[in-house]
């Protein structure tokens, strides 16, 4: 059952959607027409509406810009084979926003705002949603401290903004990386579940260095000893051995990524082996030196990203990627549903109301 909140709309004169390629748009280049936005201020929730997408107007004081309070989301809505829309797991998204909110000390805002906001932005922008079967909607709910104040503290202020654009395919072609030994991206206590800004920030230099090395990626070790792998870029990373899923469990370090639950659900309806366990790239590289492994990256905007090249320090090997690898199964599979040609059986699509 659809919540029944609605809210104040403004509609845009001037649509852009002329100026994009919907057959070829790139990933999240292009801003739809509309945005969603509510404020929190004086302990409460307040005007949550739509309107044509716009600048933001902030204070140089606003807290967001100096102590990193901030916190997003990544979520699609697909266009499904009988011309119906569905965004995917919207119910998850929101548990893992209101999860990085709590970390980052910041106001969670109504389960019945984000889905609805996300509906009728949905429902506003529906022509911007792509019909090709590579593409979709990317939609961006995120959160901002918008306090006006120099001091260091927790903000009384936040906007809850959603934006929209459409998104084709993330990476051309299989990933090359590297397992970085030296750098990290998260140790245990600190942010590394919560998708907050900063964690983005902090991995830009040594994915940098990696791509000066001619790698794509890095493959991101644990904080403590630097032997277990933990995710990449902003996927997770997922491999099959000798007809096993093993993938690294959820620490408290990485992402609970919705991709990864998601291909985790259906690698078991498939009667495949899963483990959710530590992994270390020791045991990686061995497996890889003695038989055939794939590898690869699992997040919303990648969809399933093939790895087709490790290196550890001085070695490098590469994965399998044939035709008949498990990893184009899953991303067939998770498609079929999204796209509404394969059961629902999960309740994970959320159909939008175009009327
Ligand atoms: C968003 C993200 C993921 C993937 O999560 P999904 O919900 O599958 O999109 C994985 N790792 C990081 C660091 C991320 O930011």
């Amino acid at each position: 059952m659809e919540t029944m909140v609605s809210f104040p709309i403004r509609k845009t004169l001037h649509s852009r959607l002329a100026e994009i390629d919907l057959a070829d748009p790139g990933f999240g280049q292009t801003p739809t027409d509309h945005m969603f936005l509510a404020e929190f201020a004086g302990g409460e929730w307040r005007d949550p509406h739509l309107e044509p997408f716009r600048d933001l107007s902030l204070s140089p004081f606003t807290l967001a810009l100096h102590y990193g309070q901030t916190v997003f989301e990544g979520m699609k809505a697909f266009r499904q084979t009988d011309g119906n829309i569905a965004i995917f797991r919207i119910d998850k998204h929101y548990q893992r926003f209101t999860h990085s909110l709590e970390r980052m000390c910041m106001a969670v805002p109504p389960y019945e705002w984000f889905e609805q906001g996300l509906r009728e932005l949905v429902r506003l922008d529906q022509a911007w949603v792509p019909h090709e079967p590579e593409a979709a909607l990317y939609l961006r709910p995120f959160m901002i401290a918008s306090e006006s104040r120099l001091g260091m503290k927790a903000s009384d202020e936040y906007l809850f903004l959603i934006v929209a654009a459409p998104a084709g395919r993330y990476y051309a072609r299989p990933l090359q990386v590297k397992v970085e030994t030296g750098f990290i991206r998260a140790a245990p206590g600190g942010t590394g579940a919560a998708k907050c800004g900063g964690n983005y920030g902090g991995s830009l230099y040594p994915t940098r260095q990696a791509r000066a090395e001619g790698f794509d990626q890095v493959l991101w070790t644990d904080g403590l000893q630097r032997e277990y792998l933990e995710e990449s870029g902003t996927m997770n990373v997922m491999f099959v051995v000798d007809q096993v899923l093993i993938t690294p469990p959820l620490s408290g370090t990485i992402l609970d990524g919705i991709t990864r639950d998601s291909i985790l659900t259906l690698a078991r309806d498939q009667g495949l082996a899963v483990e959710e366990r530590p992994i270390a790239w020791r045991e990686l590289e061995r497996a890889m030196q003695s038989g055939r492994v794939e590898a690869f990256g699992a997040g919303t905007a990648a969809v399933i990203a093939p790895i087709e090249w490790i290196q550890f320090g001085e070695n490098g090997y590469a994965c399998y990627t044939g035709e008949d690898a498990w990893m184009y199964r899953f991303k067939n599979a998770l498609n079929a549903v999204r796209r509404g040609e394969a059961p629902d059986v999960h309740g994970w699509n959320s159909r939008v109301d175009l009327g």
